[in-house]
């Protein structure tokens, strides 16, 4: 060991191997990583440490908005470093209410508070919502079977997959789960208890699943008449993924009463920094105070430099209209993507989500051969053929594989991933 306690081997080029040797011995061994170790990045692409590239369609899980060493962002967090990094919430300073401002007019009338990401954002909605119910008893929220909402401890009990929550016991009380896109099952769930209603408006981990109009404005009305804030949680979903800026702007588009709609508070944390972590959640103006002096804090919170990035990601997803990018190329691939289901119904099953937030399907492994043999789920073995070809993305579940890529992906990278794509469904298919 040299004194600064780094190893000897540092000099050398790091390799997959060196790295993992790192992970094995000092990363906690929480996370089931693929064999790659990455070294830098630009746009949508990647190099690994090895020096081969790949093209990311995965954008570190729908996080780097703007891909990959953004000269302009690099640029504003740098410039931010030099000028003031942290200060506490003890005092004001210009960024923070700048970016609470800029969310505020992308949302509606209402007050932010800042956190570090999304299942933080998420606590946030829990304590709004406890706050609310508290002088009348009522705590309970219901949550939707196959959400994600975070791995903190009250996240786990909100998200409705038994996988978070397994060894985790007992779990956080006051949290109940119903199927999704079920406004019955809703309304027969709600008990003197109950509180609030939490929903992500495009599942994301459970699979890409969009919340159907129907749904989202008969729990606005369920919410009104049981006196319930709504409330949703747009961590993956949100920061203008789908082509708006919320995703329930987007799947209520041309919905007769889709205009007035509005959730009463909304979480919001992956693409908001492209990278830099920063959470947030939105309270609306009738709810924007409940949450006072001493109520709720945490010490990095919007901190200059998280909110200089936000702000210069905010600035740059206006000016070069990437949600009208993300709409266009999410349209296209999605198109593509469905032109291969329906030449290979047997492998594929469906092509579901909104903008730059697609799910593709793939039939169970007992009916595709060349995976019926691993004990890996579908997802899990296509996303490594896909590592193979030179192309990122992510599982969600056993059967679906995501693409999350950058807001500002190009025409030429989205014909470059769906070619590698086509190219390993046409190898299954070729047995
Ligand atoms: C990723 C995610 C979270 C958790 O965000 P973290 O930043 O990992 O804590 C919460 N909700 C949804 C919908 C997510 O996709």
């Amino acid at each position: 060991m040299k004194e600064n306690g780094s190893s000897a081997q540092s000099d050398a080029a790091p390799t997959l191997e060196s790295v993992k040797a790192l992970f094995q011995q000092y990363v906690a061994p929480t996370y089931g990583r693929f064999d790659l170790a990455f070294a830098r990045g630009e746009g949508c692409q990647l190099w690994d440490v090895g020096g081969r590239r790949f093209l990311d369609f995965g954008g570190g899980i729908a996080v780097c908005s703007l891909g990959h060493a953004h000269p302009e962002l690099a640029e504003a967090i740098a410039a931010q470093a030099r000028t003031l990094i942290h200060i506490s919430n003890l005092y004001y300073h210009e960024p923070q209410g700048r970016l609470a401002e800029a969310l505020v007019k992308l949302t509606a009338p209402g007050k932010v508070f800042f956190a570090n990401s999304g299942a933080e954002a998420n606590e946030g909605l829990y304590k709004l919502a406890r706050r609310f119910g508290h002088e009348e008893g009522r705590f309970e929220i219901l949550t939707a079977r196959n959400s994600f909402h975070g791995r903190t401890l009250a996240g786990i009990a909100a998200t409705g997959q038994e996988k978070v929550k397994t060894g985790f016991g007992p779990a956080v009380p006051g949290f109940r789960h119903v199927p999704f896109n079920d406004l019955d099952a809703v309304r027969h769930a709600i008990s003197p208890a109950t509180v609030a209603v939490l929903i992500e408006g495009v599942q994301g981990e459970g699979g890409i699943t969009p919340a159907t109009p129907e749904y989202l404005l008969g729990l606005r009305r369920l919410c009104d008449e049981h006196r319930l804030l709504l409330m949703m949680d747009g961590v993956q979903c949100g920061q203008f993924r789908t082509g708006r800026f919320h995703s329930f702007q987007r799947l209520l588009e041309g919905v007769p009463g889709g205009d007035g709609f509005l959730p009463d508070a909304i979480s919001m944390a992956k693409s908001l920094g492209s990278g830099m972590p920063i959470g947030a959640f939105w309270i609306r103006e009738s709810y924007q105070d409940l949450l006072g002096p001493g109520s709720h804090a945490t010490t990095y919170g919007g901190t200059p430099l998280a909110c200089a990035a936000a702000l210069k990601v905010l600035e740059i997803a206006h000016r070069d209209r990437l949600d009208q990018n993300a709409r266009e190329m999410g349209t296209f691939v999605k198109e593509q993507l469905q032109a291969l289901v329906t030449r290979h119904p047997a492998l594929l099953r469906e092509v579901r989500g909104l903008g730059l937030m697609i799910g593709i399907e793939f039939a169970p492994k007992e009916s595709i051969p060349a995976l019926a043999k691993s004990d890996k789920p579908v997802s899990l073995q296509m996303v490594d053929h896909l590592h193979a070809a030179g192309l990122l993305t992510v599982p969600a579940g056993t059967q679906v594989v995501r693409f999350l890529p950058a807001l500002n992906v190009t025409r030429e990278e989205a014909e470059e991933a769906l070619t590698i794509l086509r190219a390993e469904v046409e190898k299954l298919a070729n047995g």
